[in-house]
């Protein structure tokens, strides 16, 4: 019997090199776990069928005395990253059965490691949420609490890790969707430097904000899948090469806090003592806590919904009912448009792309847009001026705990969710949401997440802060 509770990628490949179970026996145990479990919490959309074959492939090369990170190792892949000869749908009934003619990057480098992918899991619709409550295939449900959301966008990929139904998942965050969901369920969510993973075969949403990034039961899991997906591609313009990464000499971290974004209306009341305590943690594990200003990050989420609307409505162009998945035929080429996107994209999709295509509107781009990007560069400056000081400037995930199911009715109310997320994708830095404990809620216990933001290529530095935090 393998236990899963207690299972990390790292020891499981331990346990697989030292052929005491193999990695169709691993495989078939989260297989088992996801028939038990998937009618209830909603993770996958699509089981693939050939868990076990794939399995096989990596116990083959296994008994070859092969040995790297993630071979053998069962993953949950969000429904917007591509994986050749397999359905891919963005949780949207226009793409409902797309079939992807290429893997992205990251999926080639996975297969590559012999990494097993178990499926296709649940998330907001092409992203856009924070809750999962946006997919057209339903709503995943919170293990700590079925009553309550999962978060999102990645709603699905935090619950299978969370749920024990994969043991390590690719999301995407745009503005927080990797890291709020991992903070709701209680794993380890990182959103890398932008550019650090490729975006090839990841379906667009805001193209200068867009990152796919891990989700583990631990930092240390979640550093081994970010080692194996990340690097320079040539598919990826905008990639880095994994030399522009850095390391701190120190183990003792200076460390930012934000104290009046902390304490800011609208943050939970059990947010703020979970983060204070989060701190005395970090201060007595030697770390030295300063005060950090950072005056116009109250501007973060009004540039992050006007840049990415703006994006949205550009990236999403595409689906026209010509080029790809759903067409409904109307009377003319105008008239197909119509229907097929009317018909295919669901409430809050079509929210943004009218949002977008009115902030890009002649008359209207210069006072939106324009004024949006000037505020992204001068965020840009506030933060290199504040890592100028410190090492890493930390502020809690999420402004509450997971919310109950349908509470958050009014888009602005879920909007303002996202106030501790964005600014590391509009500033285009390094950040990872980690577990901080729990709060007692309607007898339920539910898990509560610290962000960690370091300058650009900073990922190392936020893995050792991660584990010394988290203790590992
Ligand atoms: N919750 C944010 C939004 O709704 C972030 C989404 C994301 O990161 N994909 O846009």
């Amino acid at each position: 019997m393998i236990d899963l509770n207690t299972l990390t990628i790292l020891n499981a490949r331990k346990s697989l090199d030292a052929k005491e179970y193999s990695a169709v026996d691993l495989a078939q145990a989260y297989l088992d776990e996801i028939a038990k479990k998937n009618t209830e919490l909603n993770v996958y959309l699509e089981v693939y069928d050939d868990v076990l074959t794939q399995a096989a492939a990596a116990d083959a090369r296994i008994a070859q005395g092969e040995s790297c990170p993630l071979l053998g190792i069962p993953l949950a892949i969000k429904d917007n990253i591509l994986i050749q000869g397999k359905k891919v749908s963005a949780a949207s009934k226009i793409l409902e059965n797309y079939v992807a003619s290429y893997d992205a990057t990251v999926i080639t480098k996975l297969k590559a490691q012999g990494a097993v992918f178990l499926g296709r899991v649940n998330m907001d619709e092409f992203a856009m949420g924070g809750s999962t409550e946006n997919s057209a295939y339903g709503v995943t449900k919170n293990p700590h609490d079925t009553g309550r959301v999962a978060g999102g966008s990645s709603g699905g990929s935090a619950v299978a890790v969370a749920a024990n139904m994969a043991l390590g998942a690719l999301g995407s965050d745009t503005g927080g969707s990797v890291r709020q969901p991992a903070a709701f369920c209680g794993v380890v969510g990182c959103k890398p430097t932008y550019g650090a993973v490729s975006r090839s075969g990841l379906m667009a949403m805001g193209s200068s904000l867009d990152i796919i990034g891990p989700i583990g039961k631990t930092v240390e899991d979640t550093e081994i899948i970010f080692d194996a997906i990340r690097g320079q591609d040539v598919l990826d313009g905008t990639t880095i090469s994994q030399s522009s990464s850095f390391k701190t000499q120190s183990s003792s971290f200076k460390i930012g806090v934000p104290w009046d974004v902390v304490n800011q209306e609208g943050v939970d009341g059990a947010i703020k003592e979970n983060f204070t305590q989060a701190i005395k943690k970090l201060e007595a594990s030697g770390c030295e806590i300063v005060d950090v200003s950072l005056p116009n990050i109250g501007l973060s989420l009004a540039v992050y919904y006007i840049l990415m609307p703006a994006e949205v409505s550009s990236n999403l162009a595409r689906f026209d009912g010509v080029k790809y998945g759903l067409h409904v035929d109307g009377k003319d080429l105008l008239e197909d448009y119509l229907l097929t996107r009317g018909t295919g994209f669901g409430p809050e999709v079509r929210r943004r792309i009218l949002l977008g295509t009115y902030v890009l509107s002649s008359g209207y781009y210069d006072a939106y847009y324009g004024k949006a990007q000037v505020a992204r560069n001068v965020l840009q400056r506030e933060f290199a001026d504040a890592f100028r000081t410190v090492d890493i400037i930390v502020t809690p995930t999420a402004p509450m705990p997971a919310w109950k199911i349908g509470e958050k009715g009014d888009p602005l109310s879920a909007y303002l969710a996202d106030i501790f997320t964005v600014t590391a994708n509009i500033v285009g830095i390094p950040a990872l949401s980690v577990p901080s404990g729990f709060v007692d809620v309607d007898g339920k216990k539910l898990p509560l997440g610290i962000q960690f933001m370091a300058p650009h290529g900073g990922e190392s530095v936020l893995f050792d802060i991660g584990k010394k935090f988290f203790g590992e």
